[in-house]
């Protein structure tokens, strides 16, 4: 969904638009989704301006495939609700028409208008996301401006099949280059989900982030404390499930934004002497990247699971040293922790709930006897368990050889099985050894990080 553009200074406004004709760009309608092109085509007929802009531009100047396709008009809300049948409006702070055409969505914005700040009582009620004037329609040229960054400030006419460019988005673009437009800091302050933009955009396009727009990343990480719990959710999954989960993870580290969004596991990682829980963290992304680039399902569950499991496995080893019995333990140790996270990122509950249950069943894990490693397999959320286990044991923090056996025991006929669950009481709980490096051998099956079945 498009954000607020607020308060730019109206200095920054170019009064002329660099405007290159059709010949001269690379964009083709060939690449345009047929029902984008639809909604274009229909509010030119209706005498509106309608532009394609934001990522649709930018990808495809940049020969990616673009996500979504999002249009600008002149037309208000309303106006183009009147214009299409399958249209609904949303957004109270940010009203914005989206045309349904079964399961593509072409979201539809009016272009928004300069809005005169009266000073830092607004201003601070904008920080704390209480935006007052939000539906300020405006020019095109106040629209462009009130954009985040220079690429994604570029419109793709229907009229007459040019773009415009009122930022430099072009240069930018030819570049490889991310610039906030108007002043960084006064941009970030505005919308500090603007930061966590910044470096979804630097890893999924490979660009670099200019040094005034980098700059005050290291000093406003602070700023995210503001942001509505929920919305940070929504921003961490485009961060995290983009494909590039792994330099979005490091990127926010470098800046102290992780820290902000993830205090307690940044507190693990930052005073770890023992290598794991980093490649913990690290390779569950890695793996997460993967399994995208592959097409195959990813879930929040299983990526909040390893975001937060060292803060948890610390305090559920606490309570077990303290006498907790192992399930006891885990419990009090993940209800501490997602209550201290959920004040800052609210995790819905539909994926909070099976994010536990992985955690609750790393200590049943454990145990190999008798009929219970039958009841495991069969339980719904075994194979998102088993895969955090082959993670665990990779990193050099649980023990190669119980992931090891749980991969042989999922292949293994009913008889084996059997054999395999009999030994019991004779085996030694063996507590894995921890490693500097944490590069172990793994137990000869790559960890999926699958948590939906089926997937
Ligand atoms: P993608 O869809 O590939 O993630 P995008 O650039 O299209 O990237 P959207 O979130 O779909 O991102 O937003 C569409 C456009 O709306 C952006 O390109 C940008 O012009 C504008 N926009 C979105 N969020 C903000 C924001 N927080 N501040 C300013 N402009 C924004
Ligand atoms: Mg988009």
């Amino acid at each position: 969904m498009q954000e607020p553009f607020q308060n730019t200074s109206p200095d920054a406004i170019a009064a002329t638009p660099l405007i290159v004709p059709r010949p001269d760009h690379g964009i083709s309608r060939a690449n345009i989704s047929e029902n984008a092109l639809k909604v274009l085509y229909r509010l030119k007929q209706e005498n509106f301006q309608a532009h394609l802009v934001g990522g649709g531009v930018r990808d495809l100047l940049l020969g990616h495939e673009p996500k979504d396709f999002d249009v600008a008009t002149d037309a208000t809300p309303e106006e183009v609700r009147q214009v299409f049948r399958n249209c609904r409006l949303i957004g109270r702070r940010f009203r914005l028409a989206h045309v349904h055409f079964g399961r593509e969505i072409i979201e539809v914005a009016t272009f928004r208008g300069t809005t005169t700040s009266d000073g830092d009582e607004n201003d601070r009620q904008m920080e704390n996301g209480r935006i007052l004037r939000d539906n300020t329609y405006g020019t095109i040229a106040e629209d462009a401006l009130r954009r985040d960054f220079t690429v994604n400030a570029l419109y793709y006419n229907i009229a007459d099949f040019s773009l415009i460019d009122y930022a430099d988005g072009l240069e930018d673009i030819k570049a490889g280059r991310l610039r906030l437009i108007g002043d960084p800091e006064q941009r970030y302050r505005e919308d500090p989900v603007r930061m966590l933009r910044a470096v979804r955009f630097a890893c999924k396009l490979g660009f670099t982030i200019e040094p005034q727009t980098e700059q005050p990343l290291f000093e406003l990480a602070h700023l995210l404390a503001d942001i509505a719990p929920a919305r940070l959710f929504d921003e961490l999954i485009k961060l995290f499930h983009s494909g590039y989960g792994l330099g979005v993870f490091e990127k926010l580290r470098q800046y102290g934004l992780f820290g902000e969004l993830f205090p307690a596991t940044e507190d693990c990682l930052a005073r770890e002497d023992q290598g794991f829980p980093l490649t913990f963290v690290s390779r569950g992304l890695a793996n997460t990247d993967k399994r995208l680039h592959e097409d195959k399902s990813v879930t929040p569950a299983f990526l909040f699971g390893v975001l937060l499991w060292e803060p948890v496995r610390q305090r559920f080893e606490e309570y077990l040293a303290g006498g907790e019995a192992a399930n006891e333990a885990m419990f009090l140790a993940a209800s501490e922790i997602c209550a201290r996270q959920h004040a800052l990122v609210a995790i819905p509950k539909r994926f909070s709930l099976p994010m536990r249950e992985i955690w609750s069943m790393q200590p049943r894990l454990e145990q190999r006897d008798g009929k219970r490693p039958q009841r495991l397999v069969t339980h719904p959320r075994f194979r998102a368990a088993y895969d955090f286990l082959v993670l665990r044991a990779e990193s050099g923090e649980a023990d190669p050889e119980l992931a090891a056996w749980w991969t042989r025991f999922q292949e293994a006929s009913g008889q084996e099985r059997a054999t395999m669950t009999e030994g019991g009481a004779k085996r030694r709980r063996r507590r894995p050894r921890r490693r500097k490096t944490g590069d172990t051998a793994g137990p000869g099956t790559e960890p999926t990080g699958v948590v939906e079945r089926g997937g």
